[in-house]
């Protein structure tokens, strides 16, 4: 079939980095081209962790878009030393739509995340007590651990630990990369995951050549072996109500992205994020299961309503730039340069 056209409800994007300033301003339109709603990552240069900083960044976000409809949300930052009467009022005010874990130095400005999970008990219990969700980077960073086991170790040394403490906590381990993880997430009670599209589209071949990091392909948690990549598309295909759409695009200025480990990770895929997501469930003949996973187990997930709007989806080829710019802003895009076989119209 040559031509096709899909119409499914709007889609949420369930975790995304739109950064600040030029960068926010270039990269902001893609996703309110497609999105009604954003749950954009607070870990910016100076953290997420006070409900003044959160609404401070709703509205720099929102001035940069036309449409006044689209709806940033915004994960309390979760440090060791949080401010838990502010925590708990602006998740009562619904200016949190929860708490991010990140373990210290995991990823792109995780310096100050948790050092020890036991530390932020009280955070959780205020989660708890609230019927609010934890969202999860689970990696646990530690000299001993290979990079691709960071995942399994999270999930063995840490969510387990928060999971039987507090049975009854929505978690959702996000971006999850692995069989491991995504096994964990349909066997436990009260989990969810996101997934993006780079982790049901490359392996760590793709980042790892020869001695070099394709920095383009390097993200945290990174790419695996071609079994998790399967899982993952089996999961996302599925139609279970535990897995839903978060893209992970995470945009750097190209200067920052070196072919070795200490480039910045993260892949910037929101000019394609909904194409290649219909691309994937094309292959594995589950495109009448793309609605459930993009538009509505995440709201599900999160007790929102589902939007009311469509958008179409049309199998045409088209070529994407290979990078996004704007003044001085130059960004690479995930299959920029590349032909790809659907297109929102
Ligand atoms: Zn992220």
């Amino acid at each position: 079939m040559n031509e096709a056209m899909i119409e499914i409800i709007q889609p949420d994007d369930w975790h995304i980095h739109l950064r600040q300033e030029e960068i926010l301003n270039t990269v902001s339109q893609y996703s309110s081209r497609i999105n009604n709603r954003c749950i954009v990552m607070p870990n910016l240069d100076i953290p997420i962790t006070t409900g003044e900083l959160a609404n401070q960044y709703k509205n720099e976000i929102k001035k940069t878009f036309q449409n006044n409809s689209f709806i940033p949300l915004i994960p309390c930052y979760l440090t060791d030393s949080l401010n838990l009467i502010d925590f708990e009022e602006s998740l009562k005010k619904e200016i949190f739509i929860g708490g991010k874990l990140y373990p210290a130095n995991v990823t792109t400005n995780s310096e100050y995340g948790v050092s020890n999970i036991e530390k932020i008990y009280p955070v959780l219990e205020i989660l708890d007590k609230l019927n609010k969700n934890l969202l999860v980077h689970g990696e646990k960073n530690s000299q001993n651990i290979n990079i691709f086991d960071r995942e399994k170790y999270f999930v063995d040394d840490e969510l387990i630990k928060i999971r039987k403490k507090f049975s009854n906590l929505n978690i959702i381990l996000e971006h999850v990369s692995s069989k491991y993880g995504a096994d964990f997430i349909s066997e436990n009670n009260n989990m969810a995951g996101t997934i993006t599209p780079q982790h049901m589209l490359i392996t760590k071949k793709d980042v790892f050549v020869d001695d070099d990091v394709n920095p383009h392909n390097f993200c945290m948690p990174v790419a695996k072996e071609e079994k998790d990549l399967i899982a993952l598309r089996k999961y996302a295909c599925s139609g279970n109500r535990k897995f839903f759409l978060g893209t992970d695009s995470a945009p750097h200025h190209i200067k920052d992205k070196v072919p070795n480990l200490s480039s910045k990770p993260g892949i910037f895929s929101s000019p394609c994020s909904i194409e290649l997501y219909a691309e994937i469930f094309d292959q594995e003949n589950a495109l009448n299961k793309l609605e459930s996973f993009a538009s509505i187990n995440g709201p599900i997930f999160y007790k929102l309503p589902v939007n009311k709007n469509k958008i179409k989806i049309m199998k045409k080829k088209w070529i994407l730039n290979e990078y996004t710019t704007n003044n001085k802003v130059k960004i690479k895009n995930f299959y920029g340069g590349q032909e790809l076989n659907w297109k929102v119209l």
